[in-house]
């Protein structure tokens, strides 16, 4: 009795145009215990007040997985070989550079291009690679390279992870993917990804990044039968690092992006090491939890991203009413999701367009930096059976 009592206060004090910072004990009662529709409706003023207007926003990008060669073996990845694998590959310049001219055919304004952590490959691939992407594609944003990857390029070169990232960053980087960052609780993390090295590696590559002004993210994934406390003290790693940048006047994150992990064709979903198979993923009601607290949690960070591809059209559009403001991507091109079973990884223009308006919002384009395009509706006839939520 006492603690339903608690979990109504703290929604009602979070429902507050002046709320105080929510405590991470505070944000594991709601967690375990908020009804879902109160949660999402105290998280939908929040976005309300964060993120005014009833617009939601979308990225017209192309993810760009250049390597799947990979010596770090996350019991989750169904993506990435080991070396000498017959299934191996590395791109060239010239198949990125067609990727791009795709995406700038369809009014694009970024790459989110990540692979493996190819030990063959040295900080001379990786410069040639950005400076002949920032010379050919110049209107292109080149977000590359999760941490994880800067660490294997430092490890390969014996440079630091600062050095790397600067070496980059002067011939093009704009910034990194927030991949990787999966659960920063290492209890979590080094059982599932046990070469990947601890959160603070991620937390510490990230915070240079942002020290000398490239874009970053912060991601999560869930569903590897942590508890709620262990995704909130994610969220709170998360925030620290935040308030760290922002003291600091770095950029910081600019968004936050959540999404379960995917199951099929990976060691993990057939074996987690401690727990049963079926306790691991995520499901709706699960993930929109997740999405609330997260706006409730991190007052921090401005922008909230709903997962299309692995949650599905629906559940994103469901997102926007627990607080997410962003669609995500179009993706174009996705490797790493689709390949643990995710059947939609990819939409157009037109169908992010017509998620966002049959939910009630108005759809805005932007770019990687969360400035608002100009946005061209585009009308078809065809799209209307593919996706939920008919007007
Ligand atoms: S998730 Fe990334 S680091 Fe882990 S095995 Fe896959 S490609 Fe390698």
């Amino acid at each position: 009795m006492f603690l339903l009592s608690t979990c109504r206060e703290i929604l009602t004090s979070q429902n507050m145009n002046n709320a105080s910072r929510l405590t991470i004990e505070d944000a594991i009662i709601l967690y375990d215990q908020a009804d879902l529709n109160d949660l999402m409706g105290v998280a939908l003023n929040r976005r309300r007040i964060i993120v005014p207007n009833n617009e939601i926003t979308y990225l017209v990008d192309r993810n760009i997985n250049y390597t799947n060669i990979c010596t770090i073996n996350c019991q989750f990845c169904s993506f990435y070989r080991p070396p000498g694998h017959r299934e191996t590959y590395t791109q060239t310049i010239g198949e990125i550079s067609e990727r791009i001219m795709e995406l700038e055919k369809v009014g694009g304004s970024r790459i989110l291009m990540q692979g493996g952590v190819n030990p063959e490959l040295d900080l001379e691939y990786y410069t040639n690679l950005l400076s002949e992407l920032r010379i050919n594609h110049p209107s292109i944003d080149l977000d590359c390279f999760s941490p994880i990857e800067i660490e294997g390029i430092a490890d390969v070169c014996n440079m630091s992870t600062l050095e790397v990232l600067i070496e980059l960053k002067s011939v093009g980087l704009h910034g990194l993917p927030g991949g990787g960052a999966e659960m920063l609780v290492d209890d979590v993390r080094l059982d599932v990804s046990p070469k990947k090295g601890s959160s603070n590696n991620w937390l510490r590559i990230m915070g240079e990044a942002q020290s000398i002004g490239l874009v970053t993210s912060a991601t999560n994934v869930i569903g590897f039968g942590e508890t709620n406390e262990h995704r909130i003290l994610h969220m709170n790693a998360i925030r620290n690092m935040q308030d760290l940048a922002l003291k600091n006047n770095w950029l910081g994150f600019t968004s936050f992006i959540s999404w379960p992990v995917q199951l099929e064709n990976n060691v993990f979903g057939k074996k987690s090491r401690r727990n049963k198979v079926e306790n691991l993923g995520s499901g709706p009601e699960d993930y929109l939890r997740h999405i609330a607290i997260s706006r409730l949690f991190l007052d921090n960070i401005d922008h909230i991203q709903s997962s299309w591809p692995t949650m599905g059209l629906g559940v994103a559009q469901m997102a926007f009413f627990a607080g997410a403001d962003d669609a995500g991507s179009t993706m174009m091109e996705e490797n790493v999701v689709s390949a643990s079973g995710t059947k939609k990884t990819e939409a157009n223009e037109i169908e992010l367009q017509k998620i966002i308006e049959r939910a009630g919002f108005i759809p805005i384009k932007r770019d990687s930096e969360y400035n608002k395009l100009k946005t061209c509706f585009v009308k078809s006839k065809n799209i209307s059976a593919e996706i939920p939520m008919q007007n």
